[in-house]
């Protein structure tokens, strides 16, 4: 068979099924090689106290509208749902707890002078973050990194109180580390004509689909996984599942086990970690863990925090980096958890580390969720505990080499199912036209 393929996709997460989903269904013959014995990459689903619940991604970005078209294109189009409108909320450093400002990006205000910036940073932190509408456009323009261009426009407490936990929480990285254009692209240039940092996220934000900047499928985005799996089979596309790559190039690839295939075009769908590894790069990342409760808390109806809490690092006493509160920013959870409450806490390394037993860290998070909803949970009401282990993502992983690979995915792509998904369709796309025509 192999001398017949016209591409093998390496790698089973969002990124390498959407792209064997487009070209099966085009009519190529292509086999999908992931090394785990399981499709979905960190797009997965997990049962805590008996509910169906996402264990990895659990929303996607609505900036495009590259994951509603693909749901709809395989059937979940009435399925896309927006989360709870309460929002989320912020922990400071120094613990006190505020509603995240509601006109920013990535904790970017975009306007500095709003009481809901000003409850978080301070008048006169504001007033600093003000001087951005004075400033040279050019000022921080040239910044590749998130942190000095927010620092240099906004100043300290803007990139301290509100990007920073922000970003954690999103990226599991500090703004300082980050490149503004993967993570707001299109920020710099806007920065540049509006002359203010400020208005240029007002750009952004206004040029964004309306409402909601994050969207989610009932029943879980997991959901992607099973209907994108669904077409394959449709479609004739041949999955091998623990079928581990360790070397690809432009005609093919060679299998751990020694067994080389060849095809017309080689697709590399890994995330930042495993491509890195391909790559022979050392990936030493550390892990980003989960802790979900199920819990029966009804002081916890009222959404004291909203639909979760980003938590500043430094905060006093709190481990967790982020909590959701699964249960009020979907319906559908709260649907199913029949009165009782979901909380998903994350950790980066090293606060909770592999080590770590689950005794520990079920209570460590009971702990946390108490202190960042301002509630007394009481163990004796825990009804499920789930611990999930993921990779942290590495950032900066080799891109494409030249080689006549065609590589999508988190390592090219940037974190997030919007992105990934986009950037699996378009170059799916490409070979359509170009190579597989
Ligand atoms: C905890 C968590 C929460 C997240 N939350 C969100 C969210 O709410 N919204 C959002 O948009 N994004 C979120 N993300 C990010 C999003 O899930 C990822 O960006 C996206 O799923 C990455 O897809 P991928 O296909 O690029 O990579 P992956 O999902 O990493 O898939 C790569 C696949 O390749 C396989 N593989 C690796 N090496 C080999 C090899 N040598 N041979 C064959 N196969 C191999 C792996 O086993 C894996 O199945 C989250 C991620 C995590 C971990």
């Amino acid at each position: 068979m192999s001398g017949s393929l016209d591409a093998i996709v390496v790698g089973g997460g969002i990124a390498g099924l959407v792209v064997a989903r487009d070209l099966g269904k085009a009519g190529r013959r292509v086999v999908l090689l992931e090394a785990s014995e399981r499709l979905g990459g960190e797009v997965m689903r997990h049962t805590v106290a008996g509910i169906d619940l996402d264990a990895g991604a659990e929303s996607f970005a609505t900036k495009t509208d590259s994951v509603a078209t693909l749901a709809t294109q395989i059937g979940l189009g009435s399925e896309i749902v927006a989360p709870d409108p309460r929002g989320a909320w912020i922990i400071q450093a120094d613990g006190a707890p505020f509603p995240l400002p509601k006109t920013g990006l990535l904790g970017i205000p975009g306007t500095a002078m709003a009481k809901d910036v000003i409850d978080v940073i301070g008048t006169g932190a504001a007033l600093r973050a003000e001087l951005d509408s004075l400033l040279p456009g050019p000022i921080g323009a040239k910044e590749q990194k998130l942190g000095p261009l927010v620092r240099r426009r906004m100043g300290r407490a803007v990139l301290d109180k509100l990007v920073t936990p922000v970003v954690m929480g999103v990226h599991s990285a500090h703004p300082d580390t980050l490149d503004v254009d993967r993570v707001a692209p299109g920020l710099r240039a806007a920065l540049l004509h509006q002359n203010s940092l400020a208005r240029a996220v007002r750009e952004l934000r206004e040029s964004s689909a309306a409402g909601s900047a994050v969207g989610g499928i009932r029943g879980g985005v997991v959901r992607l996984v099973d209907e994108l799996v669904a077409d394959l089979e449709t479609y004739g596309v041949e999955v091998r599942l623990g079928a581990s790559v360790r070397s690809v190039d432009g005609t093919g690839v060679v299998l751990d086990g020694g067994e080389a295939l060849s095809a017309r075009a080689v697709v590399v769908a890994l995330g930042g970690r495993d491509s890195a590894l391909l790559s022979g790069e050392r990936a030493d990342t550390g892990v980003i863990t989960l802790a979900t409760l199920v819990i029966r808390a009804q002081e916890l109806d009222t959404a004291p925090r909203g639909t979760g809490v980003l938590v500043t690092p430094g905060a006093p006493g709190i481990r967790a980096k982020a909590l959701t509160h699964a249960s009020i920013k979907w319906a559908w959870v709260a649907e199913r958890a029949e009165g009782r409450h979901v909380l998903r806490l994350s950790y980066d390394s090293p606060v909770a580390e592999p080590a770590t037993t689950d005794a520990d860290l079920r209570q460590v998070a009971l702990a946390d969720a108490s202190a960042i909803l301002g509630a007394g949970l009481d163990p004796a009401a825990v009804d499920g505990f789930a611990r999930v282990e993921w990779a942290s993502p590495v950032r900066g992983a080799a891109p494409a080499d030249g080689s006549g690979v065609v590589r999508v995915g988190g390592a090219v792509a940037g974190r997030g199912l919007a992105g990934v998904i986009a950037d699996a369709r378009a170059k799916a796309a490409d070979l359509l036209e170009g190579a597989l025509r």
